[in-house]
């Protein structure tokens, strides 16, 4: 694409380097660069409206331009912009954070860090872990195992977690990373075998890969309630307790990465209550703050808390932490966000219109482009088939994927392909009539997608 002299398409891409673009769309279609928003709507530098139908990245889900996080980061700015937490210094909003977050974890949780972001959140679980083994006397403790297909970030470590084929490009995993098994039922259930049983295999096949690597070096193992990144999968039915049977046994604890489940998304304030999981150490993120600022936090179990307490007592201190985690402007306003989510009815606006989003969600599944259709609240997926007996993606080089998001992204609508599925995850104020924009949006953009390919199907 030609991109005009001085446009603000054309200074983007001259100028920033891209982070998780792909590059042949990006040069035939452009980048969009977004000026303002409205609700759940952004308008793009050209006045164009869109419907951000996935939440920024899953995080801006009060909308985009909630006075009362405006005024909440104002009044904090006002009354004292910036500090730090080492050294045994804190800020009142942050104390107050660390409070409320306790007062609402899923399960009795202890004590809390904060960090910048998720990917530093779950780096921090890992040498938190690491210095609470060899502390306990296990200095062997040293593997992490995570799941294929999973996304825990793109520091060293938890691009080492994430469970896709990109990361080698960096030359990761890590050595002392092992993956179990991906739990979307549709995609890897042999033929015939029921959900239960799938569940049962995933169970065994974890037990049989900490047997071979031995219990004694597993540090821990962490999982997002539902892959977001992976494709929004859900787990199948009885999935976490099973799991979490077999890693109670080995006693290894389990790290639930609430980034994108936390506060709301699945319908529940998190992942851990949709799916009966009994975490010892909660990673929250993305919705924390609702996007207004970057932060992530770590919260820990008593036994976790105090047997990494325990550990740091030979170095006199924890010797981690971020510059500006636990900022004092990022506390306040996440305490506001929290507030207008708990207390201000938009829980209950997930649990209301999630429902009729999934309704819609799944009206598609019959359409001829769409192996499957997934989700749970208000985050959900389109498996995009060429053949659909055979489970069978499109081509690579026909970008089914891309096209559907370009489509849409042309009739007013952001939403993100990833592999072979397409993702959704709109901002928790949108009501029952703008879902239905949403969904006539999406249905008209399969229908000029699958005009495009249908010549490539096999159905
Ligand atoms: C986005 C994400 C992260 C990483 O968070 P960043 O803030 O981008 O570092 C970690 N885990 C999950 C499940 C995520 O979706």
């Amino acid at each position: 694409m030609n991109l005009q002299r001085n446009s603000w398409e054309q200074r983007e891409v001259q100028s920033f380097f891209h982070t998780f673009t792909d590059l042949p769309s990006l040069r035939a279609y452009g980048p969009t660069v977004v000026e303002r928003g409205e609700g759940i709507y952004v308008f793009d530098v050209h006045g164009k409206r869109y419907i951000e139908g996935n939440s920024g990245l899953w995080n801006i889900v009060l909308g985009y331009d909630e006075p009362r996080l405006v005024e909440a980061a104002t009044a904090q700015y006002k009354r004292f912009p910036a500090y730090h937490t080492f050294f045994g210094r804190n800020t009142m909003p942050t104390v107050e954070l660390a409070e409320r977050l306790l007062a609402i974890a899923p399960t009795p949780m202890s004590r809390v860090f904060f960090t910048n972001s998720g990917s530093e959140a779950n780096d921090s679980v890992v040498k938190m872990l690491w210095l609470m083994h060899a502390g306990a006397g296990q200095p062997k403790r040293r593997k992490m195992i995570s799941r294929k297909n999973a996304y825990h970030g793109t520091t060293v470590m938890t691009s080492s977690l994430t469970g896709k084929d990109y990361v080698q490009a960096f030359g990761l995993p890590l050595p002392d990373v092992l993956f179990a098994d991906c739990p979307h039922y549709w995609r890897y259930a042999e033929p015939g075998e029921s959900e239960a049983a799938f569940t049962s295999r995933l169970a065994q096949n974890l037990d049989k890969l900490i047997q071979k690597e031995g219990a004694e070096t597993i540090a821990g193992f962490i999982a997002e309630p539902v892959m977001g990144a992976g494709g929004v999968v859900p787990p199948p039915a009885g999935y976490f307790p099973a799991i979490q049977t077999v890693l109670r046994k080995h006693e290894i604890p389990f790290v639930a990465d609430e980034v994108i489940c936390g506060f709301g998304r699945t319908g529940n304030l998190w992942g851990c209550q949709t799916y009966d999981i009994k975490p010892d150490i909660i990673v929250a993120s993305k919705v924390l703050t609702a996007g207004y600022f970057p932060m992530g936090a770590v919260m820990l179990s008593s036994t976790i808390d105090r047997k990494l307490t325990a550990a740091c007592e030979r170095y006199e201190e924890f010797p981690h932490g971020f510059t500006t985690g636990g900022h004092p402007v990022g506390s306040a306003i996440a305490l506001k966000s929290l507030e207008i989510i708990t207390d201000g009815g938009v829980l209950e606006n997930v649990r209301r219109v999630g429902p009729a989003f999934q309704a819609k969600l799944q009206s598609l599944a019959d359409h001829p482009l769409v192996g499957e259709a997934r989700g749970v609240g208000l985050m959900g997926a389109l498996e995009i088939v060429a053949d659909r007996k055979a489970k069978a993606a499109f081509a690579g080089d026909l970008q089914v994927g891309e096209r559907i998001a370009t489509a849409a992204r042309e009739r007013g609508l952001i939403i993100r392909p990833i592999g072979a599925s397409v993702v959704m995850a709109p901002p928790f104020i949108i009501t029952l009539p703008q879902i239905d924009e949403f969904f006539r949006i999406l249905k008209e953009t399969l229908d000029t997608v699958w005009e495009q390919v249908k010549s490539h199907a096999k159905h």
